[in-house]
């Protein structure tokens, strides 16, 4: 059994609608992509909720470009 984070792992949507329009909001990904793609450090601090069982994500809607941030739980596989 291992923890891991189902919007990370592309089993699960994040299921959250954009508070402006009411649009299904598309993950955007880790919040630490958005530091850019050598972040070691960003990488190590996601790690570490994810650890904790939760994992940060930050969403955007494709309609209005509202964005949002998900906590999202972690479950087991
Ligand atoms: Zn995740
Ligand atoms: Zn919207």
């Amino acid at each position: 059994m291992e923890q891991v984070c189902p919007l990370c792992n592309g089993l699960a949507d994040a299921g959250v609608k954009c508070r402006a329009c009411g649009m299904t909001m598309e993950d955007g990904g880790m919040w630490s992509d958005y530091a850019g793609p050598y972040a070691p450090y960003e990488l190590t601090a996601h790690v570490k909720q994810e650890n904790g069982g939760q994992c940060t994500h930050l969403l955007h809607c494709p309609q209005c470009g509202n964005e949002a941030y998900a906590i999202i739980q972690s479950d087991f596989i």
